[in-house]
């Protein structure tokens, strides 16, 4: 069966992974064997959203409705019912569902009835609390297919530190980076010189280590130091997967959903109040702007040495207009020049515009000349993929540590 939970926890704490590793536990000390643990990233442009935007599914050996009635206890024991935006979600199911509404949840927008309906025709055991909308996560969750997958270790702390500085020694995240990349990933950002893998929100979690393998994470997590957690639980997941991304063409794309959208740039790249970076690219004829918030840090730079004419696919969220890069392939680089008026051979000094489209003259001995001075610019881009960083990435987003999907 497929046990699937979403929608418990607010930003004042609880996790769904948490109560999710809670209940693997609880299964199992009532004899029941549990085969996997999915943690599934939905919609990042969500509104209802805590975090994000996840939601979890455990595969298990055992008799459904015991399975349904300690996860519904489970879930009324540990989730945050006193925040407004909280409505959780339990489903069990002895077969998965059709896997066409995990793809619509990961890439699209859902309704509760939606999820409802495909429940009733599931023959599905489900509980929907408050408005019931984390249905819709959990119904995604156990009808998921991970075509490509990676892995999470999450480390829980004990409940009585919850909301309490956490203690995870910062050399021993860096050492494991060092130890264990590309295998792991995001555990700190070198560039920027930051932990990345320890939330700062008073939810349980204490720190998660992302990987290819259960191996890979583990021997990371080995070599990390920190308090001692109270629970520790390898997810598999569709986390670095990119499976958020659809190809689109600009003038067709929908607010909330992300793309791979080819272009031309047509703009030289401007930086706005806040550092925010942004140019246009236009493909046949339709225009979409492109966006390299201030988080993004040193993306930024690969994104202002763009020049008009460069070929790309920009990849990222649009909301509002613009695509909200993650990533962006360069295709093929323009030529780059600067021209202006050339040096008198006469004089050696510079001539100055006699008017537009009537050359150059030098004002010392008034000799006259047509074509201006045309100076190449060095391209530093190189004609491949770039990539936010680590600080900066997207859960779905996959990092070029796995490769490029072409
Ligand atoms: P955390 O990551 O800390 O577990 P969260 O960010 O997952 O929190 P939730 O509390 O689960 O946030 O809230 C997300 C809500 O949005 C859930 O009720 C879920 O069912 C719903 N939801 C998820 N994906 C979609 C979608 N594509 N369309 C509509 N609703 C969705």
């Amino acid at each position: 069966m497929l046990i699937g939970i979403d929608d418990t926890d607010s930003p004042q704490g609880m996790c769904t992974t948490y109560l999710g590793a809670v209940l693997a536990r609880r299964l199992i000390r009532r004899g029941m064997r549990v085969c996997e643990a999915r943690l599934i990233r939905l919609n990042p442009n969500v509104t209802y959203k805590t975090r994000g935007n996840a939601a979890i599914a455990l595969r298990a050996d055992g008799d459904c409705t015991t399975a349904f009635d300690i996860a519904c206890h489970t879930v009324e024991e540990l989730a945050d019912f006193a925040c407004e935006n909280t409505n959780p979600g339990v489903v069990v199911v002895k077969d998965p569902p059709d896997p066409a509404i995990y793809w619509k949840a990961v890439r699209d927008f859902c309704e509760i009835d939606e999820a409802v309906e495909i429940l009733d025709s599931a023959g599905a055991q489900y509980r929907g609390y408050k408005n019931s909308r984390g249905l819709i996560g959990a119904t995604a969750a156990v009808a998921s297919e991970l075509s490509d997958a990676t892995y999470e270790i999450l480390t829980y702390r004990h409940p009585e530190q919850w909301g309490t500085l956490r203690d995870v020694n910062r050399e021993s995240l860096f050492a494991a980076e060092e130890a264990t990349f590309p295998h792991t990933w995001d555990t700190v950002d070198e560039e920027n010189d930051l932990v990345v893998c320890v939330p700062h929100t008073p939810d349980p979690v204490l720190f998660g280590i992302r990987g290819e393998s259960p191996a890979w994470v583990m021997m990371a997590r080995s070599m990390v130091e920190s308090e001692n957690p109270g629970l520790e639980q390898i997810w598999v997941t569709n986390q670095g997967t990119d499976a958020h991304l659809i190809a689109g063409r600009a003038g067709v794309l929908r607010e909330g959903l992300s793309y791979r959208v080819p272009g031309v740039v047509m703009d030289a790249p401007e930086t706005g109040t806040g550092g925010h970076v942004s140019f246009t690219i236009s493909d046949a004829g339709s225009c979409v702007r492109c966006m390299a918030y201030e988080p993004t840090k040193n993306f930024r730079q690969i994104v202002r040495a763009l020049v008009p004419g460069d070929a790309v696919i920009a990849c990222g969220s649009f909301k509002k207009g613009s695509i909200n890069l993650e990533k962006v392939r360069v295709l093929s680089l323009a030529r780059s020049a600067m021209s202006r008026p050339p040096l008198c051979t006469a004089c050696n000094k510079r001539m100055t515009s006699d008017g537009t489209g009537k050359g150059h003259k030098c004002k010392k001995c008034g000799a006259h000349v047509k074509d201006p001075e045309v100076t190449e610019i060095p391209r530093t881009l190189k004609t491949r993929w770039y990539e936010v960083p680590p600080t900066a990435r997207r859960h779905l987003a996959k990092p070029l540590c796995r490769g490029v999907s072409d």
